[in-house]
């Protein structure tokens, strides 16, 4: 498959994951149970029929507005919809065959829905990272770049440096500076990137979350110590970053 026509039905297949994620980023928090069961209108409880489940085009058609009772449906969906497509359409571009092609979606998509999680929620639930790190071993041992060896390493690696950096900080601060699923988060990093990905990872993370802290302050916004910040969203783009460019400055 040409990278363009790869590219096409990556996005394609990017916003049906996208409809998908959005609705296991709802569900999953309120443990409803049911992650594959029929979508809801969030004000009126009515079930969606299918024509209006298209992702995307249901929402601009319908004006952001559910049309049995008028209430607001969150943008978030259709931008989750749009960002996973976009992914797909990276993914198609950059990488040099189906397989590669395939796994940096599945990558970018499952890093969508676990910063999504993390940004609404502060939680990285085990249930999200536990698959990307498998799949992350699976990506090493079918691709021919990559290495099981180096991306269990890079599991390990990711894991403890994440717990130590944890226990330390509590120790010294005698509060919790990260929360409880970064260091699984950053193992499954390290699974995808290796280990030799992981200073990448956490550089890039750093930078974009203090890029943000800077933001917030040049827009006259307060930032204190005890302001919380999720850090899996910063994490998931030195992972998505790393995985697409390589370790810098190797
Ligand atoms: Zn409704």
């Amino acid at each position: 498959m040409t990278p363009p026509l790869l590219a096409i039905a990556l996005a394609g297949l990017g916003l049906i994951a996208g409809s998908f994620i959005g609705l296991v980023s709802l569900r999953l928090p309120q443990e409803r149970g049911v992650i594959f069961g029929r979508s809801h209108c969030g004000g009126c409880d009515r079930a969606l029929p299918p024509q209006r489940m298209v992702p995307v085009l249901s929402y601009i058609f319908a004006r952001g507005r559910c049309r049995d009772c008028g209430s607001t449906i969150p943008i978030r969906y259709p931008l989750i919809e749009l960002a996973c497509a976009g992914v797909g359409v990276w993914a198609g571009l950059s990488q040099p065959d189906l397989p590669s092609a395939a796994f940096t979606a599945l990558l970018g998509w499952q890093l969508i829905l676990i910063a999504v999680v993390d940004a609404e929620h502060f939680w990285l639930p085990d249930a999200l990272t536990l698959p990307l790190l498998a799949s992350g071993l699976v990506a090493a041992a079918v691709l021919p770049t990559g290495s099981v060896l180096h991306s269990a390493i890079g599991a390990v690696a990711g894991f403890l440096g994440l717990w130590l950096l944890a226990f330390a900080y509590r120790r010294l601060r005698k509060r919790d500076g990260l929360g409880g699923g970064d260091p699984i988060f950053l193992a499954a990093g390290g699974a995808w990137v290796a280990w030799i990905g992981l200073p990448s990872v956490l550089l890039w993370a750093s930078v974009a979350a203090l890029s943000l802290v800077a933001g917030r302050l040049v827009l006259g916004r307060r930032v204190s110590g005890q302001d919380r910040l999720p850090f899996g969203p910063f994490l998931a783009l030195g992972i998505w970053l790393t995985w697409l460019f390589g370790p810098l400055g190797l």
